[in-house]
């Protein structure tokens, strides 16, 4: 768990609702889990998000 954003990335990176997945090429990105049921959130939203309504500090769930 990051406790810290991450300057590049922002909040995404210490939120519950975040989901890091990498490609194949070692590309890291960064889904947003609230995107799934609730349209205001974007699935890949830009990179830093320094403001968020949803951000909620804690442990992210394990890649799908
Ligand atoms: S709720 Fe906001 S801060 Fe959390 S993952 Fe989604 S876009 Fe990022």
């Amino acid at each position: 768990m990051k406790d810290v954003p991450l300057p590049e990335v922002g909040l995404c990176s210490a939120c519950s609702h975040r989901l890091e997945q990498t490609s194949a090429k070692g590309q890291q990105f960064w889904r947003c889990k609230r995107a799934d049921t609730d349209p205001a959130f974007r699935r890949y939203p830009p990179l830093p998000v320094t403001d968020c309504g949803g951000f909620e500090k804690g442990a992210a769930t394990s890649p799908a």
